[in-house]
Parts: structure tokens; C-alpha cells; sequence
């Protein structure tokens, strides 16, 4: 647990204010014991609780099925940080040249990984950015099959109430019962 922990390192804490787990920096340490860390999000300075995940906060890693659109964006970024090789990371610097998909490892913002080139410029997503990548949803997430409500089968009337109502017509959805042609 408390192997490479030291003031000014980086932590894994769970930060209250972007209810997330996020990267730290230690603040102080108490022996061994990390007592106060830095959001390197929202640079929210609090008390270090360990990597405990509050009930009900995001959890990044578990109910994968179940997950929101909003923790897919997470998790993704997580996986993909786990699918690059950390170790062959290249320290950033504006004199390098970087290519999509590279992890750069930035001295404050920790690993991120290059999602655009723009001519002189990258785009970087960091882990610690990930909220701002959730307030720029596109419109694409609109974009799934979320109208195919059709088939919910409305709930059939009794035969009691039908039949009082409309005693001429007792079947109100008559099933296929060979006669497939009508009134011609
Ligand atoms: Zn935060």
C-alpha cells in the first residue's frame, strides 16, 4: 500500500467534488499515511480517505453493463491507458514530435494520450480531464437507437370490460387464425 507515497507525489483518491477517482498530488503525509491530497482536476485540496469509492459515485471499473454513457467515456480512457505501454511513454515536450493514439507522459497532467494532430499542435486527453471530455458529449451519443418503442405491447383489455363495451366486436386484435385476407 504505502510503497512510493511521499508529499508532492501522485495519488489515486476519490475526489468529493468531481465524485471521480482521480489523480492527487500528496499534500502531507503523516508517516506512512497520506493525510492530505490535491485534486489535479478541480485542484480541490482535501483530507486523503484512500481509494475508497463512496455507495453511489461512479465506480470506473465495476458494472460494466450497467454503466451510463457518461462512465463509458471513463472507463474508456482507462482502458486505453491500459492497453499502451506506460513504460515506453515519452516524457512531453514541445520540441517532440508525437503521433495519434501516443501516450505522452506530461509533467503535471500526468499520462495522456494523443487524440489529434493539428498541424503543430495535439490534442491531448489526460485522465485528469476526463470531466471536460463529459461536458463535450457530441451529438453522436443522440445518435443510437433509443425510438424502437414501438414493440412495447400495450396492455390487453380484459375480456369482461371489451366485451361491455363493444359486444360486437369480442376480439380486438384477432389473431392469425389462417384467414389472413379481410372483407373483400
Ligand atoms: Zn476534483
Amino acid at each position: 500500500m504505502s510503497t512510493n507515497a511521499r508529499v508532492g507525489g501522485e495519488v489515486d483518491a476519490f475526489c468529493t467534488k468531481c465524485e471521480l477517482l482521480l489523480a492527487h498530488t500528496v499534500l502531507a503525509m503523516v508517516g506512512p499515511k497520506i493525510v492530505r491530497v490535491r485534486c489535479e482536476t478541480c485542484k480541490a485540496e482535501h483530507a486523503y480517505r484512500g481509494q475508497v469509492v463512496p455507495k453511489g459515485a461512479a465506480k470506473p471499473k465495476a458494472r460494466r453493463s450497467t454503466t451510463t454513457a457518461a462512465e463509458k467515456i471513463v472507463i474508456g480512457f482507462e482502458e486505453q491507458l491500459k492497453g499502451k505501454d506506460l513504460t515506453k511513454a515519452r516524457a512531453y515536450s514541445p520540441k517532440e514530435s508525437f503521433v495519434a493514439e501516443e501516450v505522452l507522459n506530461h509533467p503535471t497532467f500526468g499520462y495522456g494520450i494523443v487524440t489529434a494532430l493539428r498541424g503543430d499542435k495535439i490534442d491531448v486527453a489526460f485522465k485528469a480531464f476526463e470531466k471536460t471530455l463529459l461536458h463535450k458529449r457530441p451529438d453522436g451519443q443522440a445518435a443510437r437507437p433509443t425510438f424502437g418503442t414501438k414493440a412495447t405491447p400495450a396492455p390487453q383489455p380484459t375480456e369482461e370490460g371489451q366485451a361491455a363495451l363493444q359486444p360486437k366486436d369480442p376480439a380486438p386484435s384477432t389473431p392469425d387464425e389462417g384467414s389472413g385476407t379481410v372483407g373483400s
